[in-house]
Formats: structure tokens, C-alpha cells, sequence
């Protein structure tokens, strides 16, 4: 069966940097309902388009084509008092940024009494490095198509 909209992709992925460090590695196999779902990134969908089971590429994306441009106006600078003791460099917490959107930021610098936190994703800003393999391919269910996203044993469970 060819990958095309409606479909729901099995498919274990690698992710290294543009000097082929490796990032992040699939443990499960990940399932993901294709055709523009927002489910994977763009490129990825692209590439994936009328392939079968057994397709595998590295795709190099931009970081636009992945987590975006780092943002410098997501790095805030806030007072040591504001935060509980043990905060640490690398060190994550959830916070809201303007819009009342919830955000993780990453701890990057304890300067004295100010701690400085960046919003941006880890992996924003980098060229990657997405190498991916496709281990089945089968029609989504209508409550899938419904839901926008696939279930069973990989996907949501509900
Ligand atoms: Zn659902």
C-alpha cells in the first residue's frame, strides 16, 4: 500500500545534527496519520508521499523546516528570588509566554541573583539530520480521519 492522505505511517526515525551527531532515536516505532494532519513536519510528508513500506531516506532539513528560527525575544532574564532553591543550569520548567501559551524553558545561565531561561525548543535553530523508516503503511479509520490522528498501540489511546 502507497503512503498517500489518509493514511497512517509506521516508521522508526533517527535524529542527528548537520555533522551527523546523533539527536533523538525512535525506541517504538512511531505511527502517524499522513496528509497534512500536522502530525510530522512538512518535509518529512513530502518525502514520505506515494512510498511504500521498506522506504528509507535521510532527509537534511533547515531548521525552518523543522523547529523553526530561534526566537532571542524567548530568552528572558528573571530574578533568582522568583524561582524555588536548586534551580539549575539545564534545568526545565513550564511557564506561559504572552499569549497565555504554556512553554517549556530550559534554565541556560545563573549570573548571581538572575537566572537566565530561554523558550526556544532545544533543537531550534539546528539543520537536522532526519533519517526514517517506513515499516507499514495501512488505511486510517474514519474515527482516525475524524480525530486527526491515529490510535491503537502507538497512537492515542482513548
Ligand atoms: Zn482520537
Amino acid at each position: 500500500m502507497k503512503i498517500e492522505k489518509n493514511t497512517a505511517v509506521t516508521l522508526r526515525y533517527q535524529v542527528a545534527d548537520s555533522q551527523g551527531r546523533l539527536l533523538e532515536e525512535s525506541r517504538e516505532p512511531m505511527v502517524y496519520l499522513h496528509g497534512g494532519y500536522g502530525n510530522t513536519f512538512p518535509k518529512v510528508e513530502e518525502a514520505l508521499e506515494g512510498q511504500v513500506a521498506g522506504f528509507l531516506a535521510t532527509l537534511e532539513l533547515q531548521p525552518e523546516d523543522a523547529f523553526g528560527l530561534r526566537d532571542e525575544n524567548l530568552v528572558q532574564t528573571i530574578p533568582k528570588t522568583q524561582f524555588p532553591p536548586g534551580v539549575k543550569v539545564g534545568g526545565q520548567l513550564q511557564g506561559q509566554d504572552d499569549t497565555g501559551h504554556s512553554q517549556v524553558f530550559t534554565v541556560m545561565k545563573i549570573k548571581g541573583d538572575k537566572v537566565i531561561l530561554d523558550g526556544n525548543h532545544p533543537l531550534a535553530g539546528k539543520a537536522l539530520r532526519f533519517s526514517v523508516t517506513v515499516t507499514d503503511v495501512r488505511s486510517a479509520t474514519p474515527e482516525e480521519i475524524e480525530h486527526r490522528h491515529v490510535h491503537g498501540e502507538q497512537g492515542h489511546q482513548h
